[in-house]
């Protein structure tokens, strides 16, 4: 049973892993269609996480604007600024997203 519970969540996360894929490269290309998409693309990985009770990879899960759907990338639909130890995205869509990334340095202080 755990053995198939395994393969399940393997096969979910490729599915996951190449929905993300095709989302990103559809944004890249800058029409209305390929935007539209993307978003499916976005809410069809968001479904599959749902289903199959897995958590959405952390890759993912920081660059999916959680209003919108959209797959954040510099430049041609969010701006990046840096912000006390965090990454904030600011999509299109108006919505922030705040990443940490200063882990390394907060444990050197101790
Ligand atoms: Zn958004």
């Amino acid at each position: 049973m755990k053995k198939n519970a395994d393969l399940i969540e393997r096969i979910a996360i490729e599915r996951m892993d190449r929905l993300f894929e095709l989302a990103e490269a559809k944004t890249k290309t800058d029409t209305k269609d390929a935007e539209r998409l993307a978003r499916k693309y976005t809410s069809i990985l968001k479904q599959i996480s749902l289903h199959y009770r897995i958590r959405m990879p952390k890759r993912y899960a920081d660059r999916l604007c959680e209003e919108c759907g959209r797959v954040l990338i510099s430049g041609i639909d969010c701006t990046v600024r840096s912000s006390g130890g965090y990454l904030v995205y600011k999509c299109m869509c108006g919505a922030e997203k705040h990443v940490f990334y200063k882990k390394k340095f907060a444990k050197a202080k101790g």
